[in-house]
């Protein structure tokens, strides 16, 4: 039986997707997404009432488009309608030379070659390019620190992903990064196979590798759209701005360039000569030159806009990359810019801010963080977020596959793995964690002291382990919502060394006199000098004359052992102690 997907049949009736699923809605159809393929008969029922609406209303045809026949929709969407679209932001990510680079300059440059003017004279981490499929916003900052911090402020960035993946390479550990701050982000991805040219390139190995991270291919019956293309030759450039141009329709990109301008910094950098340049995309309204802006704790009066073509603007609208210069102070990538009516706003809300930060900061002080004990209280289900990274891939798999056995057992909690990839924890995981306040767990590989650092001041769990088995019992900790368990020191004896028995080769037996409690072999032990500890270990063996004994009460004479130690000297008190757990409460 033949399948066909939702896009491919509304270009087929000459109607946008999204009307068509506007119709697939009211006929009470279930689909995932534009990707979605339908069976034969539904695609038959479908063309039958698109054709009927169109011979029943000639005058009206456009009624399916912008007047769905649903209900509470129509007055909303209209007004929605009168939005205008704009250009989608795009982010181009992928695990190193696999051709992101390559890839950007083709469409730029296919750009520029066929007479677009000037052309981008300098770096500014966005720019705009007029493509045949409309125009389109790339987000060009290396790594995904702008990406995913921004999307911490409660705001995205990039609307598109596009994952670049080499069809001679496959997918490595930061495409699988890539692949999971996109879908934290939870935005449309696009997967770029690209180097088709290479002879050993291997597209089927890469869409089948994608199966392995969740996302299927279309081919595949999934919903993932692949294009396979070339950034050296420029095969399946334009199947690829076909497929975003199809992915910005979908998802409705509209903003008003008459509200109050806001934008989020994508770049942020101090030049010695122009001073501090903020790259920010406008996400609504229009900034003007003279706007008093305010981001984060800095504000600005607007001195210039600058274009990704080098050359000064007087204005900028939604989904345009600009350049700012004017800011009193550095703002923060990730940051969100609002224009403000006055310099006297502007300056108070910095203000208020500032102080807000410094109440914030002392408060945190004193308050200690929210534990999943705490979350626990709150919810009946919790998800418990984790970032695994490991020295191999094997030991990646073998945690992944005991986890998902404890995940499938707990019952209140989803496990979720936001990323599990080889080598150390980096920062961009840690932003990746702070995104949903996972636990960063290490197998056989250390993070580095900066991340260290940097996890401690965002608070967030960073714990490397030598033994598998200890990570998977912190997780199934987690899963049950317990903390590291706790213990407490419980006394069960003291005795008092009163000779020092030399023994050649095995060491020094402690002659002692048992004052009160018992002592016991394999017990814990500290070793008390004049009242200072100088020794802490374990009993390792207790005699009773020639005989070895398990344990001995108050007013015995016994020779003791202690592990790893024979220093002691006459008068030495050794406290016998053993651990035991604190309950949960
Ligand atoms: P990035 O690190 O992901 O930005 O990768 P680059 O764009 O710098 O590309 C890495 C290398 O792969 C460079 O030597 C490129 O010339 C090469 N490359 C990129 N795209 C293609 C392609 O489609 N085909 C071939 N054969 N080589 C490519």
């Amino acid at each position: 039986m033949s399948k066909v997907r939702i896009y491919e049949l509304a270009k087929t009736l000459g109607i946008e997707s999204k009307e068509l699923m506007l119709i697939l809605d009211e006929m009470g159809v279930e689909y995932k997404s534009h990707a979605s393929s339908l069976d034969d008969e539904t695609a038959d029922a479908v063309k039958q009432l698109v054709l009927e609406d169109s011979q029943n209303e000639p005058e009206e045809k456009s009624s399916v488009k912008t007047e769905p026949k649903t209900k509470a929709k129509g007055s909303a969407e209209s007004a929605i309608k009168d939005i205008p679209l704009r250009a989608p932001v795009v982010s181009v990510m992928g695990h190193v030379d696999h051709g992101k680079t390559s890839l950007l300059d083709y469409i730029r440059k296919a750009k520029v070659a066929s007479g677009e003017a000037g052309g981008i004279t300098q770096h500014i981490g966005a720019y705009q390019t007029n493509t045949s499929h409309g125009k389109i916003t790339f987000i060009d900052t290396p790594g995904h620190e702008a990406f995913t911090s921004i999307r911490q402020r409660g705001a995205n960035a990039t609307d598109i992903a596009i994952i670049v993946v080499a069809a001679d390479d496959s997918i490595m550990p930061q495409t699988r990064e890539a692949i999971a701050h996109a879908k934290a982000a939870n935005i449309p991805i696009i997967v770029a196979i690209n180097k088709i040219d290479l002879p050993q390139a291997n597209p089927n190995k890469v869409k089948q590798d994608l199966m392995q991270v969740e996302l299927i291919p279309e081919d595949f019956g999934g919903e993932t759209i692949v294009v396979p293309l070339s950034a050296m030759t420029g095969k399946g450039i334009d199947d690829l701005l076909e497929m975003l141009a199809l992915v910005a329709e979908m998802e409705d990109l509209r903003a008003d360039p008459n509200k109050a301008a806001k934008a989020i910094i994508v770049e942020s950098v101090r030049d010695k000569q122009a001073g501090i340049l903020v790259t920010a995309i406008i996400q609504e309204g229009t900034l003007k030159i003279g706007d008093y802006i305010v981001s984060g704790e800095s504000w600005a009066k607007i001195r210039a806009l600058i274009s990704p073509d080098g050359s000064r603007i007087k204005d900028a609208g939604p989904s345009f990359p600009v350049q700012i210069m004017g800011f009193s102070s550095q703002p923060s990538a990730g940051d969100l810019i609002e224009a403000i009516a006055s310099e006297k706003e502007a300056k108070q809300i910095v203000e208020e801010r500032i102080a807000t930060r410094e109440q914030e900061e002392l408060a945190n002080k004193v308050q200690k963080t929210i534990t999943l004990e705490d979350l626990f209280g709150q919810t009946n289900t919790i998800t418990v977020n984790l970032i695994l990274r490991a020295d191999t891939q094997g030991s990646l798999e073998a945690i992944k596959g005991v986890l998902a056995k404890e995940a499938e057992a707990a019952k209140d909690v989803d496990l979720n793995i936001m990323l599990a990839a080889v080598g150390a924890p980096s920062e961009s995981d840690l932003l990746l964690a702070g995104t949903g306040d996972a636990h960063v767990l290490a197998f056989g590989v250390n993070p580095s002291g900066a991340v260290k650092k940097e996890a401690k001041r965002l608070n967030i769990p960073l714990k490397s382990y030598k033994i598998i088995y200890k990570l998977i019992e912190d997780v199934q900790r987690l899963i049950r919502g317990q903390s590291e368990p706790e213990y407490e020191e419980k006394v069960i004896g003291h005795a008092e060394i009163r000779q020092v028995i030399r023994v050649p080769r095995t060491g020094n037996i402690a002659g002692s006199y048992i004052t009160n409690g018992i002592i016991k072999r394999g017990a814990k032990a500290r070793l008390m000098r004049k009242g200072k500890e100088v020794y802490k270990g374990s009993i390792a063996q207790l005699r009773r004359f020639k005989d070895d004994v398990r344990e001995l009460g108050t007013g015995f004479e016994c020779g003791i052992n202690l592990d790893n130690y024979d220093a002691f000297k006459e008068g030495d008190i050794i406290e016998a102690f053993e651990l035991v757990e604190i309950p949960l409460s």
